[in-house]
């Protein structure tokens, strides 16, 4: 089983690289912003809750996250394994997150870690903004608010990890498959 937790700030390329890695492993990708904007999209309860949070660039609510992300696993145990892609955001999700994998007999095989300076995030975000049609996408205040949070909030989360012995940082600019060629030899690495 290969569980794996792909981190990094808003616009390194979580979502792209994901999507190449869970075809080459068979991998259930969980994805929280995914979920949290097709709950939008539905305009569900849930996607009501976290619209208010994520149109402004903050954390939905810890206890929210975690149940969604419960319900995912449960109803996937019998994959390969999961990807975790902007899950977990703070140190107190890292835990709950210990703690459900434990619950079904499992645990993370490692974090990868992708490294970009904040100005190339800057000008992927705008970039990307043109075509995503996300509102904390839009302007200067919620992406910088996104980048600020992730170094207060989202940042200690790599340290969890390091004192696990289960942190890969991986430089994130460069080529979609040369960055996507970096991951999955540290992926096969964790492989048993
Ligand atoms: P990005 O990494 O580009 O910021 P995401 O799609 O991962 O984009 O997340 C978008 C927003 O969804 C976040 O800014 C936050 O409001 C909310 N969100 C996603 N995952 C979490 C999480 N694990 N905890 C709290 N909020 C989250």
């Amino acid at each position: 089983m290969l569980n794996i937790v792909l981190f990094g700030p808003p616009g390194a390329g979580k979502g792209t690289q994901s999507a190449k890695i869970i075809e080459s492993h068979s991998l259930i990708h969980i994805a929280t912003g995914d979920l949290f904007r097709k709950h939008m999209g539905e305009n569900t309860e849930l996607g009501q809750l976290a619209k208010s949070y994520m149109d402004a660039g903050n954390l939905v609510p810890d206890e929210v996250v975690i149940g969604m992300v419960e319900d995912k696993i449960r109803e996937n145990l019998d994959a390969n394994g999961f990807i975790f892609d902007g899950f977990p955001r703070t140190v107190n999700q890292a835990e709950a997150l210990d703690q459900m994998l434990t619950k079904h007999g499992m645990s993370i095989s490692g974090m990868v870690a992708l490294v970009v300076p904040e100005d190339e995030l800057k000008t992927r975000i705008k970039e990307r903004a043109k075509t995503s049609g996300r509102v904390d996408d839009q302007d200067d205040e919620k992406i910088n608010n996104r980048i600020q949070v992730y170094n207060r909030e989202t940042s200690p989360v790599a340290d969890y990890y390091k004192d696990q012995q289960k942190f890969t940082a991986i430089d994130g600019v460069g080529s979609i498959d040369d960055i996507f060629h970096a991951i999955n030899s540290t992926i096969t690495s964790l492989e048993v």
